[in-house]
């Protein structure tokens, strides 16, 4: 059965990828972009995340153009890497405003109408940082940590109706975020890597795609790495 899917971050990157994968097996399809528009095929809305009014509209303009959304992929996500005593409060805020704050609002708004649905699926896009630290990301892996308590806090209060919220934690990927990493640091990520390599954003898509289906309707409450083995026992 055909459902209605929203990918915050939907424009780019994994998300873009998680997208292109429900569109593929025939759902509607919604993305948020900050003004680039939405690639072919996808229906656009304007978003910043971190703006309860903003976020407000945007479900109401994929309500009016395709229906309740009874997916939603919480992918949107920034870093802003440095040490912790370089580390402002501005960026410490920012990025776990971003991160984690943004999330919040959408699945706030997502569940009422799940809940009214009998159904939903929320899927977080956190990281394997989130519950395995990296140096100089304090702020990234905290936002990324308070996803799990978030989606497991979901899944004690909406589990009954038929609504999972899953977390998805993805390991080194390769999109821009990656791209701009140093040679010397690529190298050594991949090292450490179980699997020897990065991961395509597609390998990270067919697993969201998994959670969303029917078949994983009694997985709640889970955190899925996708990263090659890199956080094992994390
Ligand atoms: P990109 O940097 O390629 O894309 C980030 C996306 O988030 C863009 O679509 C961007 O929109 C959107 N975004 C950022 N801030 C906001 C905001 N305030 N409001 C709305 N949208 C916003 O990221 P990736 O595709 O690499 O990452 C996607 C997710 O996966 C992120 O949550 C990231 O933390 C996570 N992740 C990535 C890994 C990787 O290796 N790349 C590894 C593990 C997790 P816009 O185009 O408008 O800027």
């Amino acid at each position: 059965m055909a459902r209605t899917v929203l990918v915050t971050g939907g424009n780019r990157g994994i998300g873009l990828a998680i997208a292109r994968a429900f569109e593929k097996q025939g759902d509607r399809v919604a993305v948020t972009h900050r003004g680039s528009g939405a690639p072919a095929g996808l229906f656009g809305v304007r978003c910043d995340i971190t703006d309860p009014a903003a976020v407000d509209a945007a479900f109401t303009e994929v309500e009016k153009e395709l229906g309740p959304v009874e997916v939603l992929i919480a992918n949107a996500g920034i870093t802003d890497d440095t040490l912790l005593l370089r580390m402002s409060d501005d960026q410490f805020d920012r990025v776990v405003d971003t991160n984690l704050g943004g999330a919040f609002r959408c699945a706030k708004r997502a569940s009422a109408k799940m809940l009214r649905a009998r159904w939903g699926r929320i899927i977080f896009i956190s990281s394997v940082v989130g519950l395995y630290g990296g140096p100089g990301q304090v702020n990234y892996a905290a936002s990324k940590a308070g996803l799990v308590g978030m989606a497991r806090s979901i899944t004690r209060e909406l589990g009954s109706r038929n609504i999972t919220a899953n977390v998805v934690a993805p390991g080194f990927i390769e999109t821009e975020m990656t791209a701009v990493l140093p040679e010397a640091r690529q190298a050594e990520i991949i090292k450490a890597v179980p699997a020897g390599r990065l991961a395509s954003a597609d390998e990270v898509a067919a697993v969201v795609a998994f959670l969303a289906s029917d078949a994983a309707g009694y997985v709640n409450g889970a955190v899925i790495p996708v990263d090659g083995g890199l956080g094992m026992g994390h």
